[in-house]
């Protein structure tokens, strides 16, 4: 049968890979498994054999797509410049076409309908905050270990989606902010911080209420035409912006591939920039202050779709600098820590190994605040650091640090 969507990895994109072997060893299910098939290589075998005619989509083929992180590391790698991140989205959406897996609807409805819901995200953020103050959430059986990572959750919840800043200065260049779907209603502090940059760095700022989910997480699951769904929602939302401003590397990262989709998504995906890129370029042309040097560390991580999807991961430095802090990058070129969305519920034994060696790193450091520029691996390292380390958004401490100087 081979493929049957019209996402199915494309032909080119296989052949482009020359079996070279280059990106084994950044692969973290490779250097985990040791397994051939755990690996980049591997897997675009599997597609190349599909595509060939000369293997079918079966259960294998879906287990074998379904352990990669899609952290998107062998894309850096690779001298061929194999779109991995591009082709494993279509192996997955074939997956799910063909052969879905056990759970696949609950996992569909949580992706595409719930994600793109502010109702029902601010309806389960209210009961998971009520539990969270209560002490049970913690407790709860297989949640306890992800309910360590979250923040205190917000009450009341607000959505940052329909507000407006700094406006009275029709000149000011207009920042649009990706506002999300989890991140909107778990992360408004980073919200909150990143606004009064962009105000501070001469922007007026709109999170246009027509927006949606980004479409990651449904991309990655294989849900590729609910996927697709959102991100026209999303250029058209978009379309007046000068900047386009995410603040949650995962969505910018996404929100970057948007290109595929023709003229109106290659002009949305041009004006995309990471929060850190914003500060760290305004910081250069004068247009936000270095503040006032603290004798004191920030150890950094290096979110993979900031690294690997956006190519952005230095500007943290820059912001950690900028904020007053010495910028400490721990285990840069490193391996994924192991969060990549929903797949820690997927593959809790492979998500936990990669946690535990990232938090081991962070641990020898003995730096007291961590920056992460994904909300992702911001809660996959509060779930294995100890509770004494604070971990939070770069963005969050050049505002408090802009704050502390007015
Ligand atoms: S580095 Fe690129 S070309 Fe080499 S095996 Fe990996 S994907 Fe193929
Ligand atoms: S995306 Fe990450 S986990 Fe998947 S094959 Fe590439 S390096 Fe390995």
């Amino acid at each position: 049968m081979g493929w049957s969507t019209e996402h199915h990895p494309r032909t080119d994109a296989l052949e482009s890979c020359v079996t070279c072997g280059l990106c084994l060893p950044v692969c973290p299910t490779f250097r985990i498994t040791g397994d051939e098939s755990a690996s980049p290589r591997g897997r675009l075998a599997a597609m190349t054999i599909v595509d060939a005619g000369r293997a079918e989509v079966d259960e294998r083929f879906g287990d074998v797509m379904s352990l990669c992180l899609q952290c998107r590391a062998c894309e850096t790698a690779c001298p061929s410049l194999v779109p991995f991140g591009e082709a494993m989205e279509g192996a997955r959406a074939e997956v799910q076409a063909q052969v879905p897996p056990r759970g696949s609807r609950i996992k569909k409805f949580g992706l595409t309908t719930v994600l793109r819901s502010r109702f029902m995200l601010r309806l389960m953020t209210i009961g998971a905050a009520l539990f969270q103050r209560i002490g049970v959430l913690k407790r709860l059986p297989v949640l306890g270990v992800q309910a360590k990572g979250l923040r205190r959750l917000p009450l009341p919840v607000r959505s940052a989606a329909g507000g407006s800043w700094g406006a009275g200065d029709d000149e000011r260049p207009v920042a649009m902010l990706l506002s999300g779907c989890v991140s909107d209603v778990w992360f408004s502090p980073v919200h909150t911080a990143t606004v009064e940059v962009l105000v501070a760095a001469g922007y007026r700022v709109e999170a246009p209420a027509g927006q949606t989910c980004c479409g990651a997480l449904a991309a990655h699951g294989g849900f590729a035409t609910e996927a697709d769904e959102m991100a026209e929602t999303n250029i058209e939302a978009f379309a007046s912006a000068d900047v386009v401003v995410a603040d949650v590397a995962g969505c910018g990262a996404h929100l970057r591939t948007y290109q595929r989709l023709g003229a109106r998504g290659s002009d949305l995906a041009a004006k995309v920039r990471d929060i850190d890129e914003v500060i760290a370029e305004a910081v250069g042309d004068g247009r936000l202050p270095t503040l006032d040097p603290r004798d004191e560390d920030v150890a950094i991580q290096d979110p993979c779709h900031l690294e690997h999807g956006q190519h952005a991961n230095t500007a943290v430095d820059k912001v950690i600098a900028a904020a007053g802090y010495r910028p400490v990058p721990i285990d840069r070129g490193g391996l994924c820590c192991g969060a990549a969305g929903v797949y820690q519920l997927e593959h809790p034994e492979m998500s936990s190994e990669l946690g535990e060696r990232k938090a081991a790193a962070f641990g020898a450091a003995g730096i007291a605040i961590v920056a992460s520029a994904n909300a992702g691996c911001e809660m996959q390292l509060r779930r294995y650091l100890d509770d004494g380390v604070r971990v939070v958004h770069p963005v969050e401490l050049y505002a408090e640090a802009l704050r502390r100087r007015r």
